[in-house]
């Protein structure tokens, strides 16, 4: 096992977001940062010590990366996984590129958590379109990769639905999946040391829209008991996995009981919230369990909703825009990731609304934004 230390260069394979949130944590802990990223001026590189500027799958600039760095992390899960194998080779990824690999795919991330005995949604592999019969409506399709926020997916609800999912699987090998008739979507946040150390952040209760996510509500409004049973499953699939860094675990709740819906193997927009609420921010985190050093403390210091910023939020036509500095929301935290063009979905920030979730919920209606 390896201790990274403070002057040390950590180097970042995608400079979107949770890069540049990575790259922050990590500055305030004493490292230097490299990303790696095809836009030249991307969110990470904004704050980065050193941007190279390539695709994920050009293996010249992820050598490039490996030289310049002391270790290695990814931001998401579409890094080219090739490319991340060839870095494994000569470079340090505590990460490995097996959990990635895994999750990468959802037939095989769903298969290996349901060999865990936790539960899924009943679902099976979509190699082509004749493989749709027999369908219990209503069911998800979704292509096992490459699919986020709501992308490369449908619900089928009769067998009208039929011929857009054929061609969907067409396209794309796919996974089909019984619908989960959920009361709430939750995600709990856990991070995995290269010790072997875990440590798990309260659970967040999550609201989408446009199956985007729109809000994170922490502490959660859930049973204890479910709170229980969220966090042990968390951290279970961290350590059978034998995952290091950070893992946002999305579940749905039914009955009172958990379903896992998928892993992100990385920080997750629904950790956002730990930055101003938490101890230690999961971003912090992931920077200690990738370096070696100890994990840190994840209690609450205060109730929080999280909300995201999109483009259609903003002025498109002025990005100086000052609408998330809303005078009503004075105990907002506000987070912009520096994108260059706000397009109607994209994520240009998110805001960490501190206090009593009553209060927050009315200030935000009072304000008029963020419909
Ligand atoms: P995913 O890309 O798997 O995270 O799915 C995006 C969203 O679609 C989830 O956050 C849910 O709101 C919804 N969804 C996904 N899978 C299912 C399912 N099997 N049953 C019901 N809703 C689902």
């Amino acid at each position: 096992m390896k201790i990274i230390q403070p002057y040390q260069t950590i180097g970042i394979m995608g400079g979107g977001q949770l890069a540049r949130m990575m790259c922050i944590a990590a500055k305030a802990m004493g490292y230097k940062t490299a990303v790696l990223d095809p836009t030249p001026n991307c969110p990470a590189g904004q704050v980065a010590d050193i941007e190279i500027t390539a695709a994920y799958d050009d293996i010249e600039a992820a050598k490039k990366l490996a030289e310049v760095s002391d270790v290695i992390t990814y931001e998401f899960e579409n890094v080219h996984y090739t490319a991340l194998a060839e870095l494994e080779k000569i470079a340090y990824l505590p990460q490995g590129s097996e959990v990635l690999k895994i999750c990468q795919h959802r037939y095989t991330e769903k298969k290996t958590i349901s060999d865990m005995g936790i539960k899924v949604a009943d679902f099976r592999l979509i190699e082509k379109p004749e493989d749709l019969e027999n369908i219990e409506y209503p069911c998800v399709i979704k292509t096992t990769r490459g699919g986020y926020d709501g992308k490369g997916q449908m619900v089928l609800r009769s067998a009208a639905d039929l011929p857009a999912a054929k061609e969907l699987a067409a396209q794309a090998e796919c996974v089909l999946e019984k619908f989960v008739p959920f009361s709430k979507e939750i995600s709990v946040i856990v991070a995995r040391s290269t010790t072997g150390e875990t440590e798990v952040f309260p659970v967040s209760e999550n609201i989408h829209v446009n199956s985007i996510l729109h809000q994170c509500i922490v502490p959660a409004r859930i049973s204890p008991a479910l709170e229980k049973e969220a966090i042990d499953c968390a951290r279970k699939i961290a350590e059978n996995l034998g995952a290091t860094g950070v893992l946002g675990i999305e579940m749905f709740v039914v009955d009172d009981r958990i379903v896992i819906n998928e892993i992100a193997p990385r920080p997750h927009n629904s950790g956002h919230y730990t930055i101003d609420a938490c101890v230690t921010s999961q971003f912090e985190q992931h920077i200690r369990a990738v370096c070696g050093l100890p994990l840190a403390e994840t209690t609450l210091h205060t109730p929080v909703i999280m909300v995201n910023i999109l483009g259609n939020h903003l002025d498109k036509n002025n990005l100086h825009n000052l609408a998330p500095y809303h005078p009503l929301l004075r105990h907002g935290k506000i987070h912009l990731y520096g994108k260059a063009e706000a397009v109607n979905g994209r994520k240009m920030g998110h805001i960490n609304l501190l206090g009593s979730h009553d209060e927050v919920f009315k200030l935000v209606d009072e304000s008029g934004i963020w419909v």
